[in-house]
């Protein structure tokens, strides 16, 4: 009677991947024993009730916030009974997998195919700021503004590509670049968003956290920015210094344009976070989940 034994939780975990170029999310629960599990959904989560079962811990919760998937929670209830909760953005269809082996691997694959109806029908141009002789802000050790943007941008710029937005960047090497050429490619392109890529700089090195600015002429810019500014925030897990009207990108007129400095480089421990490829993905991923939920809601 395989329902009797005891099913052990070694592992959890959940990431994005890639078939046939179309995106999933999975979430994969790993155990010593195929599971023995009730299934329930609703708009905004999937719940697995799991019969005979421990985990090695009584609750653990893991934000994924990958546009789909938002938080993962594994209960350990009494009688042996385990209920893992998959919180979610939106309804999607799902499919559930499962492999035997050491250990069995239960895999819930979430269709990622809503995010390509929001984004294949925008022009978003990415624009990462300053270049050739105009530095930007320079860090406390060596970083410099200019180079740190360009990352930015080209990160932004793959995850947007991944679900079918056009994309142009203004600069993909090291070079000087007036703002009335960088505003000029939304133009040609009737771009349906401006996002420019910077970092903060204050003379006071204790000054820090991720400033965005609006085009205050464009509607919804403002709530773009604030949107972007909570998604980035929670990705990267830095305080909201401020979200401010930015005169500059008036000459932006009615395009939605935003400036985000996700750390402030003058700062020496946000310079330092700026050497960690995953802080660029995070950034990305953030700027990624608040152009969804404006444009989506
Ligand atoms: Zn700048």
């Amino acid at each position: 009677m395989p329902d009797q034994r005891l099913t052990q939780i070694t592992n959890f975990w959940s990431d994005v991947f890639e078939k046939d170029g179309r995106q999933f999310s999975r979430v994969v629960i790993e155990s010593t024993y195929p599971l023995s599990y009730q299934l329930s959904s609703t708009t905004a989560s999937v719940m697995m009730s799991i019969r005979r079962a421990r985990a090695n811990i009584n609750y653990s919760k893991t934000e994924v916030y990958d546009g789909l998937i938002n938080e993962l929670a594994v209960r350990q209830n009494e009688a042996e009974n385990i209920t893992v909760e998959i919180a979610i953005d939106y309804e999607a269809p799902f499919t559930i997998n499962f492999s035997e082996g050491i250990p069995a691997r239960t895999v819930i694959v979430f269709d990622r195919m809503h995010l390509y109806k929001v984004f294949s029908s925008l022009k978003i141009v990415i624009d990462p700021g300053h270049g050739g002789d105009d530095k930007g802000g320079s860090g406390p050790v060596d970083l410099l503004e200019k180079n740190v943007a360009l990352i930015l941008a080209e990160q932004t710029k793959i995850y947007l590509d991944k679900y079918g937005a056009q994309t142009f960047l203004t600069r993909k090497i090291d070079q000087n670049l007036p703002l009335r050429n960088r505003f000029n490619l939304a133009f040609k392109n009737k771009a349906d968003l401006f996002i420019s890529l910077h970092t903060s700089y204050d003379k006071n090195p204790e000054v820090k956290g991720l400033s965005v600015g609006y085009n205050p002429a464009a509607a919804g810019s403002e709530k773009l920015a604030g949107l972007i500014a909570a998604e980035v925030a929670r990705k990267i897990k830095r305080d909201i210094r401020e979200i401010k009207r930015d005169s500059q990108l008036t000459a932006l007129k009615n395009i939605p344009g935003i400036i985000v400095e996700p750390v402030t480089i003058s700062n020496y421990v946000e310079e330092g976070l700026l050497r960690n490829p995953h802080l660029y993905e995070k950034v990305a991923l953030g700027i990624f989940n608040g152009v969804k939920e404006h444009f989506y809601g």
